[in-house]
């Protein structure tokens, strides 16, 4: 898209992200710079219209940042400055934050400003008149440097609902001052649907300026008021893709866009960039380094997983019988947890991923449904191990080669002098076709130790295992009801940014289960790389 066909683009609905900023108010969430430059890549290869990034004068990193991401050639994002109306009692060209705001050099700049008259008076301690000629003084600044303002009134619709008359007069006082878009924010997250819905109708056409949708989620609420607003005529939407945010969070991107395109048939990206969805949140939650929430609407690991042995029945028959949406649509995939109650129509249909012509009476599905019986007797649980089953399966129909022989590992715990930090340290020497590795790893605890030791041992034979990065570590303590010794069962949950998968090892020994677990994940890793290339000369 050119820069002439903006007006175009203010006028159909559009995605405007604010991870790098409002997404970045979100606890534990700390960006580095490459972190956004990652961030911003993946978003602009989704084609959401805007990203919100920040302003380059609030610190180094940020001023850094702008730097470098202006070198970036991006298809489909304009990149958004962000700050606030000027101060009182200042000259708008003598703010400073305007000026580090100019220097941001982005064609777009987000302005937030005050709406409501109690924060007006009760906060801000300046009059009404001052706020509205400060919002308006301040968008005619930025207009007249070049720039397009999208307009954020803060705290709108509780401003509407207090005092409804000053509400509108900040919204008259920006659009006078050349705003592009009139962004309406639930900043508190409180409002009901319907009171969005009535209020962005009553406001949009109303000043001939476009009208967008700012929502947070304290009320649970912030995807439903956001879908509820585009329903009123609201043609930007704001929020963050994976919904992380200050409080509670932002409106969850990636749940409205996939409802406005499937449900409502309203197109808010380049077409056909729905499908890369599920892999792009996944790449956010992978940079912002959270394990993404896996009941998360559409892009969530069991957002297609069938657990109950009807249902499972049922989708393997007709997938509309439990599924509102094809899986394909947002690039997710369908799956089925294991349980006992699942049955052997669902080991059969995990078979024939990997064996299309098996048949239900075939004598290795009856070993696989044998073996998953006896490994789950002896504590084992495929659900949520999707990885481990994998390799179960391959094991018995001969699609599994081994990566790499254990000849020993030997950890040994250290309890420093400060008492703050327990450090393990692990030992390992493997053999990959005759040439022996051996290498030793340190780290919090045993596990982490063993998993930096293989991974140095093995990366030398096998790259790929770089990409491998531990993102959960569950470990479950199995009472028994035999008289044998209780065991553990470990779960742990890896990605390499691009797909995610999860192992597990049971032990009575709480290092021996995670090894099992650990060596699940790198050969599931590796297994899958072999075959990606193999596809590729296909
Ligand atoms: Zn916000």
């Amino acid at each position: 898209m050119g820069k002439n066909d903006d007006t175009e683009l203010l006028k159909g609905v559009h995605i405007f992200d604010s991870t790098l900023r409002d997404g970045a108010q979100g606890e534990g969430i700390s960006f580095s710079v490459q972190d956004k430059l990652n961030i911003v890549r993946a978003l602009d290869g989704l084609g959401v219209a805007f990203i919100e990034a920040g302003n380059p004068g609030s610190n180094p990193k940020d001023l850094e940042f702008f730097g470098e991401v202006s070198k970036l050639k991006l298809e489909n994002s304009r990149l958004v400055a962000f700050g606030s109306t000027r101060r009182k009692d200042i000259a708008v060209a003598e703010d400073p934050n305007l000026q580090s705001l100019l220097s941001a050099g982005t064609e777009y700049v987000a302005i937030f400003g005050k709406t409501w008259d109690f924060h007006v008076t009760e906060i801000l301690r300046a009059t009404k008149e001052e706020n509205l000629s400060m919002i308006e003084d301040t968008i005619r600044y930025l207009v007249a440097e070049g720039r397009k303002v999208i307009y954020d009134a803060e705290h709108f619709f509780d401003a509407y609902l207090a005092n409804s008359a000053y509400a509108m007069e900040t919204l008259r006082a920006a659009a006078s001052g050349g705003a592009a878009m009139l962004a309406l924010c639930d900043t508190n997250g409180g409002t009901m649907p319907d009171d969005v819905q009535r209020i962005t109708a009553l406001v949009a056409g109303e000043l001939g300026v476009p009208v967008g949708i700012h929502c947070h989620n304290d009320a649970g609420l912030a995807v439903a008021n956001s879908i509820m607003a585009v329903k009123a005529g609201a043609t930007q939407v704001q929020g963050t893709l994976i919904g992380i945010g200050e409080r509670t969070g932002n409106a969850n991107l990636s749940t409205i866009i996939a409802d406005l395109e499937l449900k409502l048939g309203i197109p808010c990206l380049p077409k056909g960039k729905i499908a890369s969805l599920t892999h792009v949140a996944r790449q956010v939650a992978e940079t912002a380094n959270l394990s993404l929430d896996g009941g998360m609407p559409y892009v969530g690991l069991n957002s297609f997983a069938h657990k109950a042995g009807m249902h499972i029945d049922a989708v393997t028959k007709n997938p509309k019988a439990y599924e509102h949406v094809a899986p394909d649509s947002v690039g997710n995939e369908r799956s089925f947890l294991m349980s006992e109650v699942a049955g052997r129509s669902m080991i059969i249909e995990k078979i024939r991923k990997f064996d299309p012509n098996i048949q239900k009476d075939s004598p290795v599905a009856a070993q696989i449904v044998a073996r998953v019986k006896e490994l789950e007797h002896g504590g084992y649980q495929f659900e949520g191990a999707e990885g481990s089953f994998e390799l179960l399966v391959r094991k018995n129909i001969g699609k599994y080669r081994p990566f790499f022989d254990l000849h020993y590992y030997k950890i040994i715990g250290e309890q420093p002098l400060d008492g703050v930090s327990a450090t393990s340290f692990a030992q390992i020497k493997i053999g990959v076709e005759g040439e022996m590795a051996i290498t030793a790893g340190e780290g919090d605890g045993p596990v982490h130790a063993l998993d930096v030791a293989l991974r140095k041992a093995l990366e030398r034979f096998y790259p790929g295992v770089k990409e491998i990065r531990l993102t959960d570590f569950k470990v479950r303590v199995l009472d028994s009801q035999s008289a044998t010794a209780a065991k553990v069962r470990v779960l742990i949950e890896s990605t390499d940014g691009n797909h995610v998968w999860s192992t597990v090892g049971v032990s009575s020994d709480l290092i021996e289960a995670s090894w099992l677990a650990l060596v699940d994940s790198f050969e599931y890793k590796l297994i899958s790389d072999v075959e990606k290339r193999f596809k590729a000369y296909l």
